[in-house]
């Protein structure tokens, strides 16, 4: 294994990068659809979004309104700023590996600048079809017992790390789905920034778990941006000019 000099940075999507979980923000267009994303044991969310998606539809809800509707979500604008800055920086990559959607990303990252900051997107692919319904379908196929079925975003960065290995790997995120890449994140030089009052850090903090990495909790983008100034930025990490 090739070990280069460089950071690598991995965000999680809703309610990391954005200020809210875009599923459930799309639903502002019809809050009467809320019904279908009741959990049905044994079924997997993006089958329950693909039927919000119908539902949408059915009501007359086009890709522009759609598009429209996913551009507002809140997005912190120091978080806005810690893309930049680390997209601009050489010699870090920046990952996103995201339960959401293709569209989804797309659409908001374009509508803040950000459509180029990310070296690799990881997440489940979707598009309008021909008579303008959204649909998504599952990132992968895996077998960890731990994660959605659709999804399992340690996997995904574990294939992505088998060629290269970094002198500092970072992961911001919040939810259960993140639980399983952070479990990668166990040298002394790893970050996990947990978002306080979300699944993620608790999990992390249980002994049983056997996360070996350093956890640092988070409210906003503002704590990010401050982590990233003092850890890559004051620190001169190697080879990392900005
Ligand atoms: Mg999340
Ligand atoms: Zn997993």
């Amino acid at each position: 294994m090739a070990v280069v000099e460089t950071i690598l940075v991995v965000f999680d999507f809703d309610h990391t990068l954005i200020d809210v979980n875009s599923d459930t923000w799309i639903l502002a267009l019809k809050p009467d659809l809320k019904r279908l994303l009741q959990r049905r044991s044994g079924v997997c969310w993006t089958d329950l979004m693909n039927d919000v998606f119908a539902g949408l539809f059915d009501e007359g809800v086009g890709p522009e309104a759609i598009r429209q509707c996913v551009e507002k979500v809140p997005f912190h604008d120091d978080m806005k700023k810690t893309c930049s800055l680390l997209a601009r920086a050489q010699n870090i990559n920046l990952l996103l590996i995201s339960d959401a959607n293709r569209v989804f990303i797309d659409t908001i990252l374009s509508a803040h600048g950000l459509d180029a900051a990310f070296d690799k997107i990881y997440t489940n692919p979707a598009e309008f079809d021909e008579s303008g319904r959204l649909r998504v379908s599952y990132h992968h196929t895996h077998a960890c017992k731990r994660c959605p079925k659709n999804l399992c975003k340690g996997t995904v960065l574990k294939d992505y790390l088998k060629d290269v290995s970094y002198a500092k790997k970072i992961y911001v995120g919040d939810g259960k789905g993140d639980v399983c890449p952070c479990l990668l994140l166990d040298s002394p030089t790893d970050y996990v920034l947990a978002k306080t009052g979300f699944p993620l850090l608790e999990i992390l903090r249980d002994p049983d778990v056997g996360f070996k990495g350093n956890l640092v909790p988070w409210n906003t983008g503002t704590d990010v941006l401050e982590f990233v100034y003092k850890e890559i930025l004051r620190t001169g990490a190697p080879g990392v000019r900005f």
